[in-house]
């Protein structure tokens, strides 16, 4: 139809090299259960490179799930995922799957930054040793250089004047700020939030949403659990509605959070905003 036409021909438009780069993240068929609990049911996803993508959804309808697959913090039962167009946790061997080994699986994480909603920081680290201590375990630079990485990542994130402060010391906005620092420091292709302002005091979600707002200005791949709803209609590409462990919708902010087409993603729009 005229209709498929114009849309091909935007697209084109838009982002000249689409076919030809891997995905970002690309989620293919994928299936977990928590024993008889069916929690991802065939679930497919595609983020390009450079795009945000925000998943929203009810509790317990599979989004921590679904992010800690594409980290390989959880296995899946069933489908794949791959991140920059290499398979996480399994690679090709003649015509079959052979799962990596530890050190593989590790590797891979490491190109993949997971902010988790409640920071998960080093207790007993200072903000710098925290941002510091993936690229020294690395092996990629020494101590010197990680800890100059870590005070510009701390400057970038606004902390400058808190390189050695512990994370007992800071407030809940801080410690997130510092968290993505840490996300940032192995300089990860794709960044993964999990709910990373509902643990945080009200006036203090704005700081945490002004940084991820920043680096998703940079053209960092972002995939992010939240129920701001004002920062997915002003960051996201892609909003994805997640509900029993099935994508129940997708598309623009425009479509999804003004136009849902969807009963469910109706009621749940109706009790978030
Ligand atoms: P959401 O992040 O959307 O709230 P989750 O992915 O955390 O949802 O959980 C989806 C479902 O899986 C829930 O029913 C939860 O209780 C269950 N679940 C999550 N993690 C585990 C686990 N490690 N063991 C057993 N059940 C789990
Ligand atoms: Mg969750």
């Amino acid at each position: 139809t005229t209709d498929a036409t114009t849309d091909t021909a935007t697209a084109t438009t838009l982002d000249p090299l689409a076919d030809v780069r891997p995905a970002a993240v690309e989620v293919h068929g994928a299936h977990k259960w928590f024993g008889a609990n069916h929690v991802l049911a065939g679930i497919d996803l595609t983020v390009q490179p450079g795009q945000v993508a925000v998943i929203l959804g009810p509790s317990g309808s599979g989004k921590s799930t679904l992010l800690r697959t594409v980290n390989h913090l959880e296995k899946l039962d069933r489908g794949h995922v791959s991140v920059n167009g290499e398979l996480i946790g399994v690679r090709r061997h003649g015509g079959r799957l052979k799962e990596l080994g530890e050190r593989a699986i590790l590797r891979q994480r490491a190109g993949i930054g997971f902010v988790f909603q409640n920071f998960n920081l080093f207790p007993h680290l200072t903000a710098l040793e925290n941002v510091a201590a993936a690229p020294v375990a690395t092996g990629r630079v020494d101590k010197a250089a990680a800890r100059e990485l870590a005070a510009e990542l701390l400057a970038r994130v606004g902390l400058a004047d808190k390189n050695g402060a512990y994370p007992r010391q800071l407030s809940g906005g801080q410690q997130q700020r510092v968290a993505i620092a840490r996300a940032l420091a192995l300089r990860p292709g794709v960044i993964l939030f999990d709910e990373p302002t509902s643990a945080l005091d009200p006036e203090l979600v704005g700081e945490v949403l002004g940084v991820i707002d920043d680096l998703a200005s940079t053209g960092t791949t972002l995939v992010v659990v939240t129920h701001e709803i004002g920062f997915a209609r002003r960051v996201a590409d892609l909003v994805v509605f997640l509900d029993h462990g099935v994508v129940v919708e997708q598309g623009t902010p425009a479509e999804v959070l003004d136009h849902p087409r969807h009963p469910r993603t109706r009621d749940f729009l109706a009790k978030v905003l």
